[in-house]
């Protein structure tokens, strides 16, 4: 094969020009001698894998078009195919110098190249082939893309080895499917020899040196079977039906070979001779003289013309044994029906400028309006797109990632449903979407052919919106949202769960560890289903565990279980109340908690203070005559506790150690201390334990000015109720 170069493409197109120039239709030929000179500059630094001018690709792909018969439009786009893909061409270049129709073919062939091509799975094989139905708003973009890929594959022979056989199976799998459903045939045919070559060599090189063998035979059987026909046809006939005889192709030589288990010898239709009239009466006719003229072979009738095939392939074929005992096919069909089988829906644009004569196009249409069944009558580009779109794929749209991944969903799938069909990650970490390159909202309804990127957020605790529930369409993003909130309610549930229980149980004395509050917990657990402390701090978080409800028996439990003797530490240990917030202010028997002096009264050293417990910002210093105090003292008395001035407490007092023993009932405890933080004693100590009597005895250290002070507690204490006795010990 001798290489192309710049003046030899130029002499080709000139060429392509000289036959359009002599064809009956009328080409702007201008228009594409610009579309070629722009190509031509635009590519100028580019080189195909051949080392040729790059040129010579869309030229070959428009002389294609040419053949196929199409029009000026569609052959300009063919020549500008790769300048917005490939060089700093803009679709608003192309669409400023040759038009919008022109600029939007090659940007529907621009958006086709960007379609990931997975050959490996059948499914996603279909899916590519809708979506290039549906994606292509204009039937002519798929046109020029068979011719593109025929281009690409008559010159795979540059390519490498294992590219060969990639971009063989994706033509197999997409283009030749593509080019059969369209009815080229053509296209498909040479696609698919061309791919076998590559994809069974041997057996391709098999075949061929079979039909190179029989070459010399094969043209005589075949001439003298065209002649015979010829003449007996005269008789009836007038003019004389066209007659044409062929080989089967490489490949349909090798379906019926390996698909079907026969030997070459066996093939029956290996020869056919077809026979082309002007009305579907005299296709009977003929069909008639031929089983006159041939022994028919049982079962091999079929008659394409009361039933077409999908698309559109109308004839009828019957395989006939002739003297030499040599089967072969005979297809007999209208002009009408050849032209739809050759070309199949090119036959549109090839015939559409009706020629003088015949071939008018309404009948030329007329497959077009059967293939569409489309009610009214019309030749628009855009409704034939529509009709084989529903004809193929009415419930599903196709869209695909920026990397060309093809989605299927449903129609009206949104945004949403795209990004979970994507991964149920991105999904979850959605945060908006564009669609061809566009922001859209969520509630965005996907149509096929769109380009969707999902921009997603980097926080990994990012989560759906509940609102997505009532916006996404498939159930695999409805069932993902749903479990996400079921975990994610978990998850603040049982943080939430586990903090309210646990204040809880601080309020109401109950002193445990996170391991001991199982043994507490465990009945109630049972009671809630709850396997794990998560379950039963989710389900307080759900509210369906009641703390009120349980509570005052775990109280019980808890003296039971935990304060009993046997079963718990039978001494409380107290440090002595000391300044360690800086305020300058101690708490009585609180250690360690966060003192603040309030705003509302600023109280100083040596002024009259109170404390107030406040909601997990520790204690709120007040003057006893700050008006908050005095208006709110009798609201939640509890939390007004006393606190004093770390400077009054002097060295001039003495530790006196008291031995207080009462009725263990609950809370004796504590009102033993309040007892003294009332009367402004401090602390140093204190212990309880229940004695071996039942009896309670709490064994405290305090510091007293002197013995009228201690005097003054004793009484107190014995006027709490339940207190025996109080006794002040030796040392
Ligand atoms: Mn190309």
């Amino acid at each position: 094969m001798s290489l192309e170069t710049l003046e030899s493409c130029d002499r080709r197109f000139g060429e392509l020009i000289k036959r359009l120039d002599g064809l009956e239709r009328n080409y702007n030929t201008e228009k594409l001698k610009r579309a070629y000179e722009y190509a031509k500059e635009m590519h100028k630094e580019q080189k195909r894998e051949s080392g040729e001018p790059y040129i010579t690709h869309p030229l070959a792909v428009a002389s294609i078009l040419v053949d196929l018969g199409m029009d000026t439009d569609a052959i300009c786009a063919a020549l500008l195919h790769d300048v917005v893909e490939d060089t700093d061409a803009t679709y608003d270049d192309v669409k400023n110098m040759f038009g919008a129709d022109v600029a939007n073919l090659v940007d529907g062939v621009t958006k086709l190249d960007k379609i990931k091509l997975a050959t490996k799975e059948e499914q996603q094989a279909e899916n590519i082939r809708k979506i290039f139905l549906s994606m292509s708003k204009d039937i002519r973009v798929i046109i020029i893309k068979l011719a593109d890929r025929l281009h690409n594959m008559r010159t795979l022979g540059f390519r490498n080895g294992v590219k060969r056989r990639d971009v063989s199976a994706e033509t197999m799998s997409i283009f030749v499917p593509l080019a059969n459903r369209l009815g080229i045939r053509q296209v498909k045919e040479e696609l698919e020899d061309i791919s076998f070559s590559y994809l069974d060599p041997f057996a391709y090189e098999e075949i061929n040196q079979l039909l190179e063998k029989s070459k010399k035979e094969r043209e005589e059987f075949i001439e003298s079977i065209k002649s015979r026909i010829k003449e007996r046809l005269a008789k009836d006939f007038d003019p004389v039906p066209t007659v044409e005889g062929r080989v089967k192709t490489a490949y349909g030589i090798y379906k019926k070979v390996y698909e079907q288990g026969k030997t070459f010898d066996e093939i029956y239709d290996k020869y056919a001779v077809r026979v082309i009239v002007n009305t579907v009466t005299e296709c009977y006719n003929v069909l008639g003289i031929m089983h006159d003229m041939f022994q028919p072979i049982p079962n091999r009738f079929k008659d394409y013309i009361s039933t077409p095939k999908a698309n559109m392939y109308q004839s009828l074929h019957t395989t006939v044994m002739g003297r030499e005992g040599i089967p072969f096919e005979v297809q007999i069909r209208t002009w009408d029906m050849h032209h739809t089988a050759e070309f199949g829906i090119a036959a549109h644009w090839k015939y559409k400028e009706g020629r003088s004569g015949k071939y008018k196009f309404d009948e030329r249409l007329n497959w077009v309006r059967h293939i569409l069944d489309i009610q009214k009558e019309t030749d628009d580009a855009e409704d034939i797109v529509r009709a084989i779109k529903n004809d193929l794929a009415p419930e599903d749209v196709f869209a695909m990632t920026p990397k060309g991944d093809v989605k299927t969903l449903p129609q009206g799938a949104t945004v949403i449903d795209f990004a979970y069909a994507v991964h149920t990650q991105v999904g979850h970490k959605m945060t908006g979407a564009k669609v061809d390159k566009k922001l859209v909202p969520f509630d965005y309804v996907i149509k096929t052919g769109e380009i969707v990127e999902i921009i997603t957020s980097k926080d990994p605790s990012h989560g759906p919106n509940r609102d997505w529930l009532n916006i996404a369409k498939t159930n695999e993003a409805k069932a993902k949202i749903r479990s996400w909130f079921k975990k994610e309610r978990r998850e603040e549930n049982i943080a939430e769960g586990k903090e309210t229980l646990w204040r809880e149980l601080r309020r109401n004395m109950i002193h445990i560890t996170e391991e001991e509050l199982p043994e507490l917990v465990s009945a109630d657990m049972k009671h809630h289903g709850c396997e794990t402390l998560d379950d039963f701090y989710a389900a307080i978080g759900y509210g369906g565990v009641s703390l009120s409800k349980i509570l005052p028996r775990l109280k019980e439990d808890y003296q039971k279980k935990f304060a009993e003797p046997e079963k718990s530490p039978d001494e409380y240990e107290f440090t002595p109340a000391s300044d360690k917030s800086g305020s300058g202010v101690i708490v009585d028997g609180l250690e360690n908690c966060v003192v603040k002096l309030s705003q509302c009264c600023s109280p100083l050293p040596g002024d009259e203070i109170i404390g107030f417990i406040t909601r997990g910002h520790g204690v709120s210093v007040h003057k006893k005559d700050c008006i908050n105090y005095l208006s709110q003292r009798d609201n939640e008395p509890e939390r007004w506790v006393n606190v004093r001035w770390a400077g009054k407490q002097t060295a001039s007092y003495y530790k006196v150690g008291l031995d207080v023993v009462g009725n263990n009932r609950i809370g004796i405890f504590s009102d033993v201390m309040n007892s003294l933080s009332e009367a402004k004693i401090s602390t140093h100590e204190a212990a309880a334990r229940v004695l071996k009597n039942g009896n309670f005895m709490a064994s405290l250290t305090i510091s007293v000015a002197g013995t009228a002070e201690l005097e003054g507690v004793i009484s107190r204490m014995k006027k709490i109720n339940g207190v025996l006795s109080v006794e002040r010990r030796a040392k």
